[in-house]
């Protein structure tokens, strides 16, 4: 049966792939998506060549824009990688329906990502890198994070938008919003 495709961060869907060498399996969340949707997962650390483990990374503003650089070591710098492993995802994600992201990543993160500020300090204003491309790129794709999901009521909100945005792909809406 035809029905909605979703894409996930990996650690979710339970691959071993955080910084740490852990996942972030989520067994009521991947059951409850699958009950109306395939999924799909994508890691951009590790689609950008860092390995697992890996030194840890986070936002940083820097002259009044937000860059992704190594927590340890500063002057590594992996915006741009992560521009381009998001532009080499264009095709797979104009197949999806919505998407569920790692809360609190600094690149998959929806929301409220800490951010390391000028002026030293740290402000919880900030949006990981990849999920920032595919919310600007795709402005009416469902997206959420796992701990919104939490919410029965927003579970019930996401999966309704999801359908809806895959009725609107299937004629061809989406793709002609999103060129
Ligand atoms: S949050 Fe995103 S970048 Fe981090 S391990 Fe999970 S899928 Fe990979």
């Amino acid at each position: 049966m035809a029905r909605p495709r979703i894409g996930i961060s990996a650690c979710l869907a339970g691959e071993p792939v955080r910084y740490d060498g852990t996942d972030r399996r989520q067994p009521v969340l991947l059951d409850w998506l699958r009950g109306f949707a395939e999924l799909s997962s994508a890691c951009p650390e590790v689609g950008i060549g860092l390995g697992v483990p890996r030194p840890t990374i986070g936002l940083v503003r820097v002259d009044g824009r937000t860059r992704v650089r190594g927590v340890a070591d500063p002057s590594r710098d992996l915006t741009a990688a992560l521009d381009d492993f998001a532009r080499a995802q264009l095709p797979w994600l104009h197949t999806l329906d919505g998407y569920v992201f790692k809360a609190r990543s600094p690149s998959c993160g929806v929301r409220a990502v800490p951010r390391r500020l000028e002026d030293g300090g740290e402000d919880r204003e900030g949006q990981g890198h990849f999920a920032a491309f595919v919310q600007a790129r795709f402005p009416g794709l469902p997206l959420a994070d796992e701990e919104q999901l939490r919410d029965e009521a927003q579970r019930a909100a996401f999966e309704a938008a999801a359908w809806a945005y895959w009725r609107h792909r299937a004629r061809g809406g989406a793709d002609a919003d999103n060129r």
